[in-house]
């Protein structure tokens, strides 16, 4: 690190549990952000900021202009452009060192296993159970951890999901794809903006404490949020031995 890195993340090198160790990891490391919306804006965000040296954020989707009463990284003047590239603007505005791939389809088949492979971290910053199965799928086979967030109307919830940790479930064993006929959308029943904000930096603050180290994640742990109310609430997650994903594990 040069004078201008040891200023630039001076904050997080003063915290005795992250220190310059941890940073040099940060700035080792390879994330994969699957999804550049309302989660992936603030995660995104916050892991550019803290100076993971590279980021992959993946979206096939464009920039509307419903996205931008949430969805921070993108802004009126980037209006259809792809998610994937708005985003890698923001994160280049904000931080320059880090090396941001800018993938503007859905990835798929072996070309999620791949990015998936190469990556430190995973976080699932998607909206539909498809790509959250298929992005589980990848991560069990390759024993990535997966942080996992979700935000609809006033409900968040956010879990890790380490496939490293032999103790860990997997999504599937939570929510197998049998219960995924009732898939909601935001573009349908709204979403408050802060809420968002709030789970996309979680899942933030858990891929950089899975990065260093330190502290203890969210692994076998549901935490959800009622923003209405303002209440947390924790649910102990246990893995499913009959899991078809994950149970020959
Ligand atoms: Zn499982």
């Amino acid at each position: 690190m040069n004078d201008q890195d040891l200023l630039r993340y001076a904050r997080h090198i003063l915290l005795n549990e992250l220190g310059i160790e941890g940073q040099e990891k940060l700035l080792q490391a390879r994330v994969l952000i699957i999804g550049a919306g309302g989660l992936g804006a603030p995660a995104s965000l916050y892991l550019a900021g803290a100076g993971v040296g590279r980021i992959t954020l993946a979206d096939d989707d464009v920039v509307e202009l419903s996205n931008l009463q949430r969805q921070i990284i993108h802004t009126t003047d980037r209006l259809d452009q792809a998610k994937a590239e708005s985003g890698k603007l923001a994160l280049h505005a904000l931080n320059p060192s880090v090396q941001v791939d800018a993938v503007v389809r859905r990835l798929l088949g072996s070309e999620l296993e791949d990015a998936v492979a190469q990556a430190d971290v995973v976080l699932d910053c998607c909206d539909n159970f498809a790509t959250r199965h298929a992005v589980n799928r990848a991560c069990v086979l390759h024993r990535k951890p997966l942080v996992s967030g979700a935000a609809i109307r006033f409900a968040g919830q956010v879990s890790v999901y380490d496939m490293r940790d032999d103790a860990s479930p997997c999504y599937h064993c939570l929510f197998p794809e049998a219960d995924e006929a009732d898939e909601v959308s935001c573009a349908t029943t709204g979403v408050l903006g802060p809420l968002v904000g709030i789970i996309g930096s979680t899942q933030a603050a858990e891929a950089i404490k899975l990065i260093t180290g330190m502290g203890k994640s969210l692994t076998g742990r549901l935490l959800c949020l009622d923003a209405l109310t303002m209440q947390w609430s924790s649910i102990g997650l246990q893995r499913d031995p009959a899991c078809p994903v994950c149970g020959h594990r």
